[in-house]
């Protein structure tokens, strides 16, 4: 190797800089052990590094093999530090992450070579850590890393070794044993050693270059030979590291932080759970969820109104005391629409009257007050109050129909279209708050107090109906989807009561067809004519809020959110990952890493991370859609509500963003450091 008028110099800053080496030239021998002496700042590692390639000179030739190492490309340059020289460090640079089989394995591994298990057993020999393969870096005393370190440089077999200080971390003793391995190795190999010891200098050395400040101030072999150009360029071709061996070293990486990596996995799975479930969010289709739940809760009947508007409040404060029954006010099915009714819904005819069109409120309180506790104890308190503010509508009930439904009656049912028969919560309520009229308060002890007297019930409540008995159902939560449920807790009005027509029809099973028809009621609208509305015992209008505002509101602005976040998160962590690992990447880099190598190294880790990460938040996201789904059905009353629908999209567009944000959030620094000279890595 000869080296010719070699300079190197730092920008220290925009208009400064400094000369670090002031053009060199010498030769070197093939083989010897030949010191570089100088005193701390004088350019000795500046030299070596170039020497070795893990540094770019600023000018000046560095011939070697007949080629000037200054004017490599970066593949001749990996395949330089890969072949042809073993490098020394002083801090030693072995990987922690690996053991030490595995640190000098990977230095033939980046030669390419699957099989090294002999190669590296014999080399662990040579520097006397025969038996110490399966042992932790952590393990190991300073001398007997250096000797990793050593053996590393060995396995390769190249031809020339390069180390710098690599005692200067040791106490002398074991400074000294490390000097004669070298030295031993020196016998077949160029072996170039940094130093700033004299003694060892003298003791060890065939040849001593002594630098002072960038010059070379004495040279025991008189300096510059030029010698014959030898042109035996080296045939060895360099592969990348196996894809097996890389994967592994992936999986150390990540064994190696598991504190670090929890908390990546953790909260980057919490914040792609969030954003999954608000995407699922997104998803959201009501006329969907709708028709599904009614086959899925096994509903064979809805009520059909028919109304002059929409939206106008839907709360139902209808009472006995003349509360307010806000609507959208029914109108009358008749003529035309009866026929279109019969046609589109595939009925015969309509026989019942009645405006069941609201949930059963026992659900609804359940539903709206969320805490049962809470219910359920004003509802032992108050049960009757409670019932008849329940109260929900309106139904002719012939007396057959009582008596095939197992009602009883106290008193008659209504006459005509001005009398009413009031269920037994209403009757309850009269005698637990008593009945006014005209200033004057009357107590209701008996049904018999209370037939006879005149009360508000129609929408609104302009006309006073007379009660004329009181009828006692049976119904009990478990019967909401029944049909006992249609006629109980209503006021139970004569045929020719209210304009408004109310039919039942029965559901098809099917659910294409079923869709057909809730479709249907959300076409047939028009300002002029009024809309129908299908309506179950479910009462869909009272998940209207909720259902709206997740799909348009917080499923998108909640995705937006969270996607931001997670992604912030999962790419700031993944960044640091990355530059923690700046150094392990200048150690391989010096060992000859090439660009495929690096990224192969790193894919297989981020790999890792983009699966567990995907896998924890589209479990969790799945797990987070149920207990939606569990938390807006009702158990109680047996409904079953698919809100969050499943959706074969959702692991792809996480998997997708989960990705996505890994690659660029690894790529980018991972390209800019495979470009970097491994000096500037280990600085
Ligand atoms: P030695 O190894 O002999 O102690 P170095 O080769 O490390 O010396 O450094 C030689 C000179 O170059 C020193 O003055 C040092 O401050 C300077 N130097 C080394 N590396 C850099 C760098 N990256 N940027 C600027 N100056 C540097
Ligand atoms: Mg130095």
């Amino acid at each position: 190797m000869q080296v010719k008028d070699l300079k190197r110099t730092y920008k220290i800053s925009k208009t400064d800089e400094l000369n670090a080496l002031k053009g060199l030239t010498f030769d070197l021998p093939e083989s010897g052990m030949v010191f570089i002496l100088g005193k701390s700042g004088s350019g000795k590692s500046t030299l070596l590094n170039i020497l070795g390639g893990l540094d770019k000179a600023t000018s000046g030739e560095i011939i070697y093999k007949g080629k000037d190492i200054n004017c490599y490309t970066q593949s001749q340059l990996n395949k330089y530090r890969n072949v042809e020289c073993g490098f020394i460090f002083q801090e030693y640079n072995v990987i922690p992450e690996l053991n030490v089989f595995e640190n000098v394995a990977i230095a033939a591994q980046l030669q390419g070579e699957k099989e090294v298990t002999a190669r590296v057993e014999d080399v662990l020999k040579k520097v006397d850590l025969d038996g110490y393969g399966n042992r932790k870096i952590s393990q190991l005393s300073g001398g007997q890393k250096q000797r990793v370190a050593i053996a590393r440089a060995l396995i390769k077999q190249s031809g020339i070794i390069l180390a710098d200080e690599p005692t200067g971390a040791l106490d002398s003793v074991t400074g000294e044993s490390i000097f004669g391995l070298l030295k031993e190795i020196s016998k077949e190999k160029l072996v170039i050693v940094v130093s700033h010891d004299r003694d060892f200098a003298e003791r060890f050395a065939d040849r001593i270059i002594e630098l002072a400040d960038g010059k070379i101030v004495s040279d025991s072999d008189g300096g510059y030979k030029n010698i014959e150009k030898d042109d035996n360029a080296d045939s060895r071709t360099t592969k990348s590291i196996p894809l097996k061996t890389a994967y592994n070293i992936g999986i150390k990486n990540f064994k190696y932080h598991p504190l670090r990596m929890f908390f990546c996995i953790f909260f980057s799975s919490i914040c792609f759970t969030l954003l999954g479930v608000a995407i699922s969010a997104s998803f959201i289709n009501v006329e969907k969820t709708y028709y599904n739940s009614l086959i899925d809760n096994n509903i064979r009947q809805v009520n059909v109104t028919k109304h002059r508007y929409k939206g106008i409040g839907e709360s139902t404060l209808m009472g006995i005391f003349g509360a307010e029954y806000r609507s959208s006010t029914p109108v009358l099915i008749d003529g035309d629409d009866y026929g279109l009714l019969c046609e589109k819904l595939g009925a015969e005819e309509f026989v019942a009257l009645s405006n069941n069109g609201k949930v059963n409120r026992f659900q609804e309180q359940l539903l709206l007050l969320k805490d049962r506790e809470k219910f359920l104890e004003i509802w032992d308190a108050h049960p009757d109050l409670i019932k008849s503010i329940n109260l929900n509508g309106y139904v002719h009930l012939p007396e057959n129909g009582l008596n095939k439904l197992g009602f009883e009656l106290t008193g008659k049912l209504p006459a005509n279209k001005l009398e009413v028969a009031v269920p037994e919560s209403v009757y309850n309520a009269f005698a637990l708050l008593g009945y006014s009229c005209e200033g004057r308060e009357y107590e209701i002890n008996s049904p018999d107090d209370l037939i006879g007297k005149k009360i508000q019930v129609d929408e609104r409540g302009v006309e006073y109906y007379t009660v004329t008995g009181v009828v006692y159902s049976d119904c009990t939560v478990k019967d909401c989807q029944s049909e006992k449920h249609n006629y109980h807790e209503k006021f139970y009005v004569h045929e020719d009561f209210g304009n408004f027509k109310y039919v039942e029809y029965e559901l098809p099973q099917d659910k294409n067809k079923l869709k057909e028809i809730v479709n249907f009621e959300f076409n047939y609208e028009d300002e002029e004519s009024g809309f129908f509305r299908l309506e179950s015992e479910l009462a869909f209008n009272d998940y209207d809020g909720v259902d709206v505002y997740l799909k348009q509101k917080a499923g998108f602005y909640l995705s937006a959110v969270f996607g931001v976040l997670s992604v912030l998160l999962l790419a700031n962590f993944l960044t640091a990952s990355i530059n923690s690992q700046r150094k392990q990447m200048g150690v391989l880099k010096s060992m000859g890493a090439g660009k495929t190598s690096l990224i192969k190294i790193y894919a297989a880790n981020m790999g890792i991370t983009v699966g567990i990460i995907f896998a924890c938040s589209y479990i969790l996201t799945l797990i987070g859609n149920w207990l939606f789904n569990l938390y807006m059905s009702n158990p109680a009353a047996g409904i079953v509500m698919n809100f969050m629908p499943f959706n074969g999209w959702l692991p792809l567009i996480l998997f997708v963003i989960i990705g996505a944000v890994t690659a660029a959030s690894c790529f980018v620094p991972l390209i800019k450091a495979v470009n970097k000279y491994p000096a500037e890595h280990l600085r």
